[in-house]
C-alpha cells in the first residue's frame, strides 16, 4: 500500500510498504480520507521521535471496513467509520471524575491514534471494545466526518469554559482551529468575536466563520486594539490558539478583570512564556489550560460535525491526493488553506 512515511525532520517520502495485518478480533480500515493536522505539521516539521523513524503521522482518520478478523462480530465489510484517535479506559481516577480526557491508563489512551496518512490501517480488538470509533451516516462525506478530530478539542473547550451569551470572546491564531472556535462560540451565543492574527489571508477567511472584528497584529499592536473595541474593559474570554508564547503573554492583556484566558496552542517544546504576575493578581484574572476532550466530548463533537447545523464542508478549502503531504503542509503554514485533507486513493 502506499503511505507517507515520516524518516526525520521535514523527510516525508510517499512510498510503497506492506498492507497491515488484520487482527484476528479487529479490521482493517480502507482510509478515505484524512485530514492534515497543526499537531501532523509540528510531529513532521520537527525531530518529534527522537531518531526514530520511519514513521507514519495522521491521526484525522476515516474510511469503510475493507476486513475483518475471525472474531470480530460488531462491524462489517462495508461500514463507514470514524476512528477517535483518543481511547479511554473509563475505570481511572480521572475517567471516574469525568474528565476521561486525563486518563492516566496511557496504554488504551492511545490505541489507534495514527498511521493514518497511508491507504490502509488496521484497527485492534481492543479498540473496538473500549470504543472512540462513530459510524458515519451515508450522507455525510468522508471529508466533513474527518473533521470530528480536530473540532473535538475546540468543543470541549468552549464547553469547559462555557463560552456563550452574552460574551466577547478573544480569539488568538485564524488557523483552522480558530474558525472552528469562532463558528462555534457563535452558535452557543457569544455575542462578539475578535480575531487576531499577522496574516491576512487567514483574517479574510476566517471572516466567513462568524468572525465580527479582525485585527491583524501586523500591524496595529492587538492589545490596544482589544481595549478600545471593548470599551477599554477586555474581552470576556481570551484564547491563545496559536503555538507562539508570545501570544500568551499577550493574552493576560486583553481579558477584563475576573477574566477568562485559555492556553489552547502547544508551544515549542521546554519554552517558557513571561507573564505579568502582578496583572494576573491585581486583575483576578483565571488562566486555563486546554487539551484533548472527555468521552462525552468526543461523541456530542463527532454528532456535531456530521450535523447539519455546523457547516463542516465549508472548512475544507484543499482536497489533495496523499503523495502532495509536503504541498498540504505549505498552505496550510503559509495560511492559504483553512483545512487540508487529503485523498491517500487520488
Ligand atoms: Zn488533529
Ligand atoms: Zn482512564
Amino acid at each position: 500500500m502506499k503511505a507517507a512515511l515520516m524518516y526525520g525532520p521535514n523527510d516525508i517520502r510517499v512510498e510503497e510498504v506492506a498492507r497491515p495485518q488484520c487482527p484476528g478480533d479487529g479490521l482493517i480500515l480502507k482510509i478515505m480520507s484524512v485530514g492534515l493536522c497543526g499537531s501532523d505539521i509540528r510531529n513532521l516539521t520537527t525531530d518529534s521521535r527522537k531518531g526514530n523513524y520511519p514513521f507514519i503521522y495522521g491521526h484525522e482518520i476515516v474510511g469503510f471496513v475493507d476486513e475483518i478478523g475471525p472474531s470480530e462480530t460488531r462491524y462489517q465489510v462495508g461500514d463507514r467509520l470514524f476512528l477517535f484517535p483518543g481511547t479511554y479506559c473509563m475505570e481511572c481516577d480521572e475517567c471516574v471524575s469525568g474528565h476521561s480526557e486525563n486518563c492516566s491508563d496511557t496504554a488504551v489512551a492511545k490505541l489507534a491514534g495514527t498511521g493514518g496518512f497511508a491507504q490502509y490501517v488496521a484497527v485492534s480488538g481492543e479498540k473496538i471494545r473500549r470504543g472512540g470509533i462513530y459510524e458515519i451516516p451515508d450522507d455525510v462525506s468522508f471529508d466533513a466526518a474527518s473533521l470530528g478530530e480536530p473540532l473535538t478539542s475546540v468543543f470541549a473547550c468552549l464547553e469547559n469554559v462555557k463560552v456563550g451569551y452574552p460574551d466577547t470572546l478573544v480569539i488568538i491564531g485564524a488557523g483552522p482551529i480558530g474558525c472552528f472556535m469562532s463558528q462555534l462560540a457563535k452558535i452557543r451565543g457569544a455575542q462578539k468575536v475578535i480575531m487576531i492574527d499577522i496574516n491576512e489571508s487567514r483574517l479574510d477567511m476566517a471572516k466567513q466563520f462568524g468572525v465580527d472584528i479582525t485585527v491583524n497584529s501586523s500591524d496595529t499592536d492587538p492589545i490596544e486594539a482589544i481595549r478600545k473595541l471593548t470599551g477599554g474593559k477586555g474581552a470576556d474570554k481570551v484564547i491563545s490558539a496559536t503555538p507562539v508564547n508570545a501570544t500568551q503573554t499577550q493574552s493576560i492583556h486583553m481579558v477584563k478583570k475576573g477574566g477568562l484566558v485559555v492556553f489552547f496552542g502547544g508551544v515549542p517544546k521546554g519554552s517558557m512564556t513571561e507573564l505579568d504576575c502582578n496583572l494576573i493578581h491585581y486583575n483576578n484574572i483565571w488562566i486555563k489550560g486546554h487539551f484533548g476532550a472527555s468521552y462525552s466530548q468526543s461523541k456530542r463533537a463527532f454528532q456535531l460535525a456530521i450535523s447539519p447545523s455546523f457547516p463542516t464542508e465549508k472548512f475544507v478549502t484543499h482536497v489533495l491526493p496523499l503523495d502532495q503531504i509536503t504541498e498540504g503542509i505549505q498552505l496550510t503554514r503559509t495560511g492559504e488553506a483553512i483545512k487540508v485533507v487529503l485523498h491517500p486513493w487520488d
